[in-house]
């Protein structure tokens, strides 16, 4: 990262934090080898959920409770209650769990030396198409767990996993249970940050609730037409959804921060995955992010489109050899990934989840 960098104006920063400012660094921190870029620096760091009032939390937990009775929590707007009858989730009131386990399968500064604490929720509110992780949003496998039970799944990654956050993925229709397990977790002993890891398809009724609670925002940001995301993620309001959401989730915790062991622990954190003959797209939710979001946002320009899911099977009824979305059964091109990447330069966006030029974390 160029010198001036490390010195550029920055933007809707944490009023809880402490920072390194350039001139008024401690002798410790002029030691450090770790490249961090002094805005984004904290000193130390307290979970959000440990500063929500006893009153907060209580109201907290009755609209978490509302919800689950009601549920119109997601974009979906099912309306059903949720201890009875299932929406288009498939998930009543308890929360289906996949995968709990630390993850080294995440950005080096979320999985740290001890891995992320993962918590893969089963089932998913998008019906992607090319579903990356197929066995586990798209079918209903895993563990029913009461949010007191998830909130003691916490507790132990934290305390025998030595994990470094709490990482929930694929949560958008889970929400409730999520508030009501945090606040558990919390009054319980746990200390450390909580991942909300989202494709995006989030209400902004469900990021109130999230607010206070959530420490790191980790949404993917899929596709831009609408066109696109009726097809291939059965959603025709995604791209609209997603930029709202993003927007609502920078809005309560800026952009990503780290403390000085290179780890991060608040802030927005957007994940796009290049997607073959959609490199355009991706253009355009770079330049969202750099003029709607923040300059400063951190972004991972993932590579690792795969055909999966439903994409090349054969189709119904076809003699054989016609398969179902052609035109996404190939990975994706070199060309494609850089002209996402320098549609992201040109828009000013600077930090991204790259491999390190240096023997530090890549920050
Ligand atoms: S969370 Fe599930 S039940 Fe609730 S609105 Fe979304 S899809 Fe429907």
């Amino acid at each position: 990262m160029p010198p001036q960098q490390l010195i550029r104006p920055f933007h809707g920063l944490r009023q809880t934090a402490t920072r390194y400012l350039t001139g008024h660094r401690p002798a410790a921190a002029q030691t450090r080898a770790l490249h961090l870029a002094p805005p984004f620096l904290l000193e130390d760091y307290t979970p959000r959920y440990m500063n929500i009032s006893s009153r907060d939390a209580a109201m907290k937990r009755s609209a978490a409770y509302a919800h689950l009775r009601n549920c119109n929590l997601c974009p979906r707007l099912c309306g059903v209650n949720r201890y009875e009858t299932t929406g288009m989730c498939l998930i009543g009131e308890k929360a289906k769990v996949n995968v709990i386990a630390p993850h080294f399968g995440e950005e080096p500064c979320v999985q740290g030396h001890h891995g992320s604490g993962s918590v893969f929720f089963s089932m998913c509110n998008l019906r992607c198409v090319f579903c990356q992780n197929h066995d586990i949003a798209h079918q209903r496998n895993g563990m029913d767990l009461t949010p007191e039970e998830l909130g003691d799944w916490f507790i132990k990654l934290q305390e025998v996993g030595n994990v470094h956050n709490i990482n929930l993925i694929t949560p958008e229709h889970v929400v409730p249970q999520v508030a009501l397990s945090i606040l558990h977790a919390r009054d319980n002993g746990l200390r450390i940050p909580i991942i909300y890891n989202t494709s995006a398809y989030d209400s902004l009724a469900s990021l109130e609730l999230l607010d206070g609670l959530v420490d790191i925002y980790l949404p993917d940001f899929k596709v831009w037409e609408t066109t696109t995301s009726k097809r291939l993620l059965k959603a025709d309001d995604y791209a609209a959804t997603a930029r709202e959401s993003i927007k609502a989730m920078h809005a309560q915790v800026g952009d990503l921060c780290f403390t000085g062991d290179g780890i991060a622990k608040s802030g927005l954190l957007v994940r796009h995955l290049v997607m073959p003959g959609f490199e355009a797209e991706g253009a355009e939710i770079m330049r969202f992010l750099a003029s709607e979001v923040s300059r400063d946002c951190f972004v991972n320009i993932m590579e690792q489109y795969r055909p999966d899911a439903y994409v090349g099977r054969t189709k119904r009824g076809s003699s054989g050899d016609e398969k179902r979305y052609p035109d996404i059964n190939r990975a994706v091109s070199t060309q494609e990934i850089s002209a996402v990447r320098k549609a992201a330069e040109q828009a000013g966006l600077w930090r991204f989840c790259d491999p390190p030029k240096h023997d530090g974390f890549n920050l």
